[in-house]
């Protein structure tokens, strides 16, 4: 099977070629399909499966075919990530993914100024990748709204949980829009997981690889 069997737009496909990637990995092959039909998805995947290019291609697909300007204090797609380094990591491949669409790509994560992070999310992003403590920094600032997140992805549900983000999630799930489409990933799915996962995710695909 090939990503073009897949329906990915030309340019998506483009950006693929670029990395080289020939073939889907077994997350990608089941993922893509159902996200692109804006299903919900709970996916139990390790990092190195592939992941992020599963929630990230399908993703770029829908908001690429439906290009909007950017809302002030405002994003599309939200990627909740557990370090900075892997927000940043993440941010990197969606780049990647996106370089031959008209998508922007913002990351922020805790331990440096928020400041200028504020002051880059004035025009508002299409997406945006964050650690979830500095997130919420930058609502409290009203520097961001959630009131516009059509795609949310909470990745590393377990990492979270370990990293004490409860809490946070339990906010940012009150503040997002009703109607969007949720993705939740995890390495494992221990029932503490799976309760957390219920308040983001509706009727989900479940893929596990
Ligand atoms: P991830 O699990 O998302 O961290 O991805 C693991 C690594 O595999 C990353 O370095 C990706 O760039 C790479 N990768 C993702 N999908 C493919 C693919 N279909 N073919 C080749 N490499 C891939």
């Amino acid at each position: 099977s090939y990503f073009s069997d897949l329906g990915l737009a030309e340019p998506i496909l483009r950006a693929l070629d670029a990395k080289g990637y020939a073939d889907p990995t077994p997350i990608q092959r089941k993922a893509i399909p159902a996200l692109l039909e804006g299903r919900d998805l709970l996916g139990i995947a390790q990092t190195g499966t592939g992941k992020t290019a599963a929630f990230s291609l399908p993703s770029l697909h829908r908001l690429a075919g439906d290009l909007k300007p950017t809302k002030p204090a405002s994003c599309r797609m939200l990627v909740l990530s557990p370090t900075r380094e892997l927000a940043a990591q993440i941010a990197e491949n969606i780049r990647g993914y996106a370089k031959y669409l008209r998508l922007g790509v913002q990351c922020v994560f805790g331990g440096v100024p928020v400041g200028k992070q504020a002051r880059a999310l004035v025009a508002g992003t299409d997406i945006l990748v964050a650690t979830p403590g500095r997130l919420l920094d930058l609502i409290d600032q009203r520097a961001l709204t959630l009131r516009n997140v059509e795609i949310f992805v909470l990745d590393e549900a377990d990492q979270m949980m370990d990293l004490g983000f409860i809490q946070p999630l339990t906010r940012v799930a009150a503040l997002l829009p009703k109607d969007r489409q949720s993705l939740f990933f995890s390495a494992t799915m221990p029932q503490s997981i799976a309760e957390l996962g219920k308040r983001f995710i509706n009727n989900p695909v479940r893929v596990e690889v």
